[in-house]
């Protein structure tokens, strides 16, 4: 570089201040404008709910993750997870019953447990732990399971492409997810996780159940993003078959569209818990 010395830092050249907000890097919280887990809220359960306002809110989630009915003569809504696509319709058109969160929607081992009902939701057992932290907790725990480290083979059974960006993200220089001891290998022969991202379209069915039957047990099968756990906003269709639960058995649940590289974290804990 023209004018550079050899004993220029990066600081030097770069100069001071360069770095994105520091708090984000370092996983203490996420950018201020983030959409992730959508609650209810608080006093949502001294809203009166009528069949109207049901309607109404569950008009305005195109992928149907909300859903009403009635328990003991009083209306109940529910919120799908697995489906909501982090849009904050539901919030503007009901902001008492809705609160959309900064922080990540919790993977799970069970899709019934991306299911939540209005009086019943729990407070989220969401992991105020960094990128950093959940790296470390990662390594430990392969290290104790597998031994050295965990192989991934990713799939794209048919995304948009957002799911990826997340999944590549995981190999940047702030989550660097290789120094944890997990890898990213081509063939799924060499594979102990398939991360499966997309509905899981038709024309993926087969190589899909293909790339399944190629992974040597044990083996555990990631559904990342609403779309690959339940068909998320494009549903059951003549072209997609509403998650990838249809084509292979699914062990861990990440919801979000996307999630983000913290939740994929997450996901890969809960993995490694299957894996026996
Ligand atoms: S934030 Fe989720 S639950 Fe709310 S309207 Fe959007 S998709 Fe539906």
């Amino acid at each position: 570089m023209i004018g550079m010395k050899k004993t220029d830092s990066h600081h030097d050249i770069l100069g001071d201040h360069v770095e994105t907000d520091k708090m984000v890097l370092d996983g203490k919280r996420s950018a201020p404008s983030f959409r992730g887990d959508v609650v209810f809220a608080p006093d949502s359960n001294a809203q009166p709910l009528d069949s109207e306002l049901c309607r109404r809110v569950a008009a305005v989630c195109a992928p149907n993750a909300i859903a009403s009915k009635e328990v003991d003569g009083r209306l109940q809504l529910a919120l799908d997870k697995g489906r909501c696509i982090m849009c904050g319709l539901c919030q503007e058109a009901a902001p008492a019953l809705f609160e959309v969160k900064s922080k990540f929607a919790r993977p799970v081992k069970r899709r019934s447990d991306l299911v939540v009902a209005q009086l019943s939701e729990v407070a989220p057992n969401i992991t105020e732990a960094s990128h950093e932290e959940l790296g470390r907790q990662l390594s430990e725990k392969i290290a104790k399971t597998l031994g050295r480290s965990l192989a991934i083979r990713e799939v794209d059974a048919g995304s948009c492409n957002g799911c990826e960006v997340e999944v590549v993200a995981l190999n940047n220089a702030v989550y660097d997810i290789e120094r944890f001891g997990v890898h990213f290998v081509a063939s799924p022969r060499h594979a102990d996780v398939l991360l499966v991202t997309g509905v899981g379209s038709r024309n993926m069915e087969s190589a899909l159940r293909r790339t399944f039957e190629a992974t040597p047990d044990p083996k555990v099968v990631v559904a990342v993003g609403a779309c690959a756990s339940t068909g998320g906003i494009f549903g059951d269709t003549y072209a997609t078959s509403g998650g990838i639960g249809d084509i292979v058995p699914v062990d861990v649940y990440v919801p979000g569209c996307p999630p983000r590289p913290e939740a994929l974290l997450y996901g890969l804990l809960l993995a490694v818990d299957r894996i026996r």
